[in-house]
């Protein structure tokens, strides 16, 4: 088995639509990025990238190669799960939590894990996302950006025989 953590911070502008875990949320407000921005996605891809010692996300999908521009967030998180069925493991668990002030996200969280669970070829309870608020305190209670923390558990298939 191997656990891995992930951590990504973006920063709240007006002028670009919200994405979390792969689903649009009505916000007057987006997340600033070169991809989508969907920062609880990216908290999953380098929680995955940490347990198989990829490095960073930005070293695989680099923010200045145009091809990522505005790019689903999905879709890079399916490149990274390419590599770790490529190397045999597949996902045990997934515990993700998203700190945002504002909207209210309790109402999307369902649908934030099967999207997540779809493009990670597991179970929908092998995925726990949740989210916070940080009191109103630091650049989230400001309501300048969200941040995301991930940490998750893979298995390795041949384990398994
Ligand atoms: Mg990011």
């Amino acid at each position: 088995m191997r656990v891995g953590t992930g951590y990504d911070v973006h920063r709240l502008v007006e002028g670009r639509k919200l994405i979390l875990g792969g689903i649009e949320i009505p916000f007057e407000k987006g997340l600033l990025g070169h991809s989508d921005a969907d920062v609880l996605t990216h908290a999953i891809m380098d929680a995955l990238c940490g347990a198989l010692c990829l490095g960073d996300i930005g070293k695989l999908y680099p923010d200045t190669d145009p091809k990522y521009k505005d790019i689903s967030s999905l879709l890079l998180l399916r490149g990274i799960m390419d590599r770790v069925e490529d190397r045999g493991y597949a996902i045990g668990n997934v515990d993700v939590v998203v700190m945002a002030q504002r909207p209210k996200l309790a109402s999307h969280i369902d649908a934030m894990r099967r999207k997540l669970a779809g493009v990670m070829d597991c179970r929908v309870d092998q995925v726990s996302v949740k989210a916070t608020t940080t009191e109103g305190l630091g650049f989230v209670g400001r309501e300048e950006g969200m941040a995301a923390m991930a940490s998750l558990l893979l298995f390795s298939k041949d384990d398994e025989k």
